[in-house]
């Protein structure tokens, strides 16, 4: 049986991740040497665009870059992965926005600048209106301006898609946005943010329960390592495992996830299963260095944990 090809769309950033590699991170005023620099193309919009594309989905894209190197280079590296960029605009005189990621032996840290990304407007939205009629499933997250998320939101509804809201990085949202979602999937400090209550094992259903009194059709929290955890009112509440795999680099995991659960979704799986399915690909994508060119290609993820 050949099943339906995915139709995404997002609206999001789109970052030059400067990556720097160090054995351990400085302390406040210390100099450390570090061992490599690395210059990634990566934004957690155009990272889950990439992601949703090498997973076989029609993947397009909202946005905005500076007119500078970086940008281009953002561009080429979408295009490379056949994401449709017609709705990415060029804005002069503003710099590309930047992710400054220390990655050492235990973990990383960024810093985002968002420049061009705060360009990416209500009015781009409208413009792209019938690019996004074509999808089926809106992937959102939270490095544009917030009124242009709400805008993207209130668009898809209209036009009868689903919305998968990634609340990263974190902040606080207005209730007509929880309204809007369809599936909200934050990571466990953003669900300890949102709900501003520490998460632990028996808080967790809780937690989780809060945002969709908020009015999110379902919630489905990341838990690094250990998988996920999803709550939808067909579903309940339910534990999904982690894979056991070499971490390399963690950067993006959360994009690869969400990126396949909403192609997952859009080609018809049910919640459970697109939780599966986006938990085998992010597992694939921490072992590989980079956001988008460590995103896995669907015969990977296929091949992968049979
Ligand atoms: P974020 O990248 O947004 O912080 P998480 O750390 O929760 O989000 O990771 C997102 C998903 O990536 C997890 O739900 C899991 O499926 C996968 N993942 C992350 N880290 C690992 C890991 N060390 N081993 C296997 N899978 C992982």
């Amino acid at each position: 049986m050949t099943r339906k090809r995915a139709q995404v769309a997002v609206v999001g950033s789109l970052n030059m991740d400067v990556v720097v590699k160090a054995k351990r991170a400085p302390k406040m005023g210390e100099t450390v040497m570090g061992e490599a620099v690395h210059f990634i193309p990566g934004g957690k919009g155009a990272n889950q665009a990439v992601a949703a594309a090498k997973l076989g989905a029609q993947a397009v894209m909202i946005g905005a870059v500076g007119d500078d190197p970086f940008g281009r280079s953002l561009l080429e590296s979408l295009r490379k992965s056949g994401v449709n960029t017609r709705g990415v605009k060029t804005v002069p005189g503003v710099a590309t926005g930047i992710a400054s990621i220390l990655l050492t032996d235990e973990d990383n840290s960024i810093v985002v600048v968002a420049g061009a990304n705060g360009r990416c407007l209500p009015e781009d939205v409208e413009a792209g209106r019938e690019m996004l009629s074509g999808a089926d499933i809106l992937l959102l997250q939270l490095e544009i301006p917030l009124e242009t998320v709400l805008a993207a939101a209130r668009t898809a509804k209209e036009l009868g898609m689903k919305v998968i809201l990634n609340p990263a990085p974190a902040r606080e949202l207005p209730e007509e946005l929880y309204r809007l979602t369809d599936v909200i999937t934050p990571n466990r400090s953003e669900l300890e943010f949102l709900t501003g209550r520490p998460v632990d094992e028996g808080g967790l259903e809780a937690s989780m329960k809060v945002l969709l009194e908020r009015g999110a059709g379902c919630v489905v929290t990341t838990l690094g390592a250990e998988g996920a955890a999803l709550l939808s009112p067909e579903e309940g509440f339910r534990r999904v495992k982690g894979y056991a795999v070499e971490v390399v680099d963690t950067t993006g995991a959360g994009d690869a996830f969400n990126a396949a659960l909403a192609c997952g979704l859009s080609e018809g799986m049910g919640l459970s299963a697109a939780v599966d399915f986006a938990g085998r690909t992010a597992a694939l994508a921490v072992t590989r260095l980079g956001a988008q060119d460590g995103m896995p290609l669907r015969k990977e993820v296929e091949e992968f944990a049979k």
